[in-house]
């Protein structure tokens, strides 16, 4: 098991849309880059994380809800919102960004094509919570973080937060030490 460090907010490749996979090309590697997106994602108790968000450029996110009833990873390759409907305005937080939260406008229904883990095309309905975590890992794929999706203004209000907040996310290292504000 290998926890990665998770960039933080300010780190350029946040902000940088990911290369698109080939799967045939990435196939021998996949294994063992999926296992540390997972041990990591856990290991912080999130419900995603996009592959950028540890420092790889590929186009890659995995997603885990936690549900008693049934198996919820999903690996998405490439994924794509092919439909979207209604209207969520609910608060988020972001591994990129611990401790951070912020209401965020977001489609209440998506459907996402992508790739899964075996290279095959899949298609994911998600509603609530899961419709929520398709979008924001999407984001991060095309180089977009959720404090992006804010009005102008709140952005504005929240910069002199977000520079305190920065200095101390530097320091949150993942690999060494789970933090114990998330
Ligand atoms: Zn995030």
């Amino acid at each position: 098991m290998s926890i990665r460090r998770i960039c933080k907010y300010g780190e350029k490749i946040l902000s940088k849309k990911t290369s698109k996979l080939d799967y045939k090309s990435v196939k021998d590697s996949l294994p063992s880059v999926l296992k540390d997106m997972i041990d990591t994602m856990r290991a912080v108790k999130g419900i995603g994380l996009a592959a950028n968000q540890i420092g790889l450029d590929m186009n890659l996110a995995v997603i885990e809800i936690p549900d008693e009833k049934k198996e919820t990873l999903i690996v998405l390759i490439n994924p794509e919102i092919s439909e979207k409907s209604g209207e969520i305005y609910e608060e988020e937080g972001c591994l990129s960004f611990p401790g951070l939260f912020a209401k965020i406008k977001r489609y209440s229904k998506v459907k996402v094509k992508a790739l899964n883990e075996k290279g095959l095309p899949i298609e994911v309905n998600g509603e609530g919570l899961l419709a929520k975590a398709l979008q924001h890992e999407i984001d991060h794929l095309n180089g977009i973080t959720f404090i992006d999706k804010l009005p102008l203004m709140t952005r504005l209000k929240l910069k002199p937060a977000l520079l305190k907040l920065k200095m101390r996310w530097k320091k949150i290292d993942e690999s060494k030490s789970i933090p114990k504000m998330m």
